[in-house]
């Protein structure tokens, strides 16, 4: 029985940091679902799939031609970890994550990646729909403010351009779309310990999820 840690949370709440931190201190394999959506949104806005177009999104999704290799990310053999990380992509991302068919035909894929010795899955509905069952769920919170200063400073770093207020807006956006919609709302799963790290570092949260694992 191969243990799963979920850890699921708003955008920017500081969930990708986290996890791959509590991945690597125990050894587990790292789950970014929201790497996959950003794949399928990436691969939909290359190959002209309209937004309305929920049949060649869903094919866009089940027919991901991606690879995760050494921290990087790969759509048919093009290194796309920096591409996948533009607003424009994580907001496509998004939209296409409200439909069913794409989170059904994305299922399957997420699944594969529990192998051993264990995997830390991060996202916004491990611990509800995709690994109900994990021993330890964790739902990650951090105010507005926060999560928009940590997104400023991540898209700086990259060399993308950033803006506070419009990136507060988008957050907000994303968040009302993730807890609104009818597919796999965003919400904390049955049993999950909630960990709001909005003046926390990413250590500190760490040490409370690994001491979490280990109780
Ligand atoms: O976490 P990240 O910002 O990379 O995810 C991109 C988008 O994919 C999110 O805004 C969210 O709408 C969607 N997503 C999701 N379910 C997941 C992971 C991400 O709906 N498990």
């Amino acid at each position: 029985n191969i243990p799963v840690i979920a850890i699921d949370g708003p955008t920017a709440s500081g969930k990708g940091t986290v996890a791959q931190k509590v991945a690597r201190q125990l050894g587990f394999h790292y789950l970014d679902s929201g790497a996959l959506y950003r794949l399928t949104a990436l691969s939909a806005i290359r190959r002209g799939i309209a937004m309305n177009d929920e049949h060649g999104l869903a094919k866009s999704a089940e027919h991901l031609n991606c690879h995760f290799d050494g921290g990087h990310i790969f759509l048919a053999n093009e290194d796309v970890s920096q591409a996948i990380r533009a607003e424009e992509v994580g907001n496509t991302a998004s939209k296409i994550a409200v439909l069913a068919t794409v989170r059904h035909a994305l299922y399957g894929l997420q699944l594969s990646f529990r192998k051993a010795p264990g995997l830390v899955a991060d996202g916004r509905d491990m611990g509800t729909v995709i690994f109900p069952h994990a021993p330890l769920k964790v739902f990650l919170t951090a105010s507005v403010e926060a999560r928009a200063q940590r997104r400023y400073k991540q898209l700086i770093d990259k060399g993308f351009p950033a803006n506070m207020e419009d990136l507060s807006k988008d957050l907000r956006e994303r968040d009302a779309r993730d807890m609104n919609r009818a597919s796999a709302p965003l919400k904390p799963a049955e049993g999950a310990y909630l960990l709001d790290t909005s003046e926390m570092t990413a250590d500190e949260a760490v040490r409370q999820v690994l001491s979490w694992y280990a109780a």
